[in-house]
């Protein structure tokens, strides 16, 4: 039997997973997509909007608006976004085990959480970038460290 390349789009019930691919960044990414979509559609998930929100009148029509849990400015729902407070992927521990898999019971415990805050658009881009410039300085300190302890191992 032919094994199909499967991306991203394609229907996986049919698909025969190559065993590369299984063991691929593309899966593990692929599957740690849909967690996160899953969450997403939890009472857990939406109801972290519940205790930011009012209710305004704009021309006649009742709208809701939610309060950013940074900048305490209001916004309707479109320009919120729900965020974990406590990262899902902490800066200074990559989700990879000792045995170098995925640590996908840390992921888990981390993504399924009511640690959870209303941001708008701009102050959730804000904290993403700022998380990410400091993963990626922890990731660059842990390679040197490592060097250095394998400069110090050898000489
Ligand atoms: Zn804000």
């Amino acid at each position: 039997m032919a094994i199909r390349k499967v991306s991203l789009q394609s229907d996986l019930r049919d698909a025969v997973l190559p065993s590369a691919w299984v063991e691929s960044q593309d899966c593990v990414q692929f599957i740690r997509n849909a967690l996160r979509r899953a969450f997403s559609r939890t009472r857990c998930y939406s109801s972290a909007r519940n205790t930011v929100r009012r209710e305004i009148t704009v021309a006649n029509r009742r709208r809701i608006q939610y309060s950013c849990n940074h900048c305490n400015k209001w916004f309707f729902r479109a320009d919120t976004q729900v965020d974990h407070i406590q990262p899902v992927e902490d800066v200074a521990h990559e989700m990879v085990r000792a045995d170098g898999k995925f640590d996908w019971n840390r992921f888990i415990d981390r993504l399924f959480t009511t640690n959870l805050q209303v941001l708008c658009k701009s102050c959730h881009s804000a904290k993403s970038t700022a998380e990410n410039a400091h993963r990626k300085a922890m990731k660059k300190a842990n390679k040197l460290a490592k060097v250095g302890q394998y400069d110090r191992g050898t000489k």
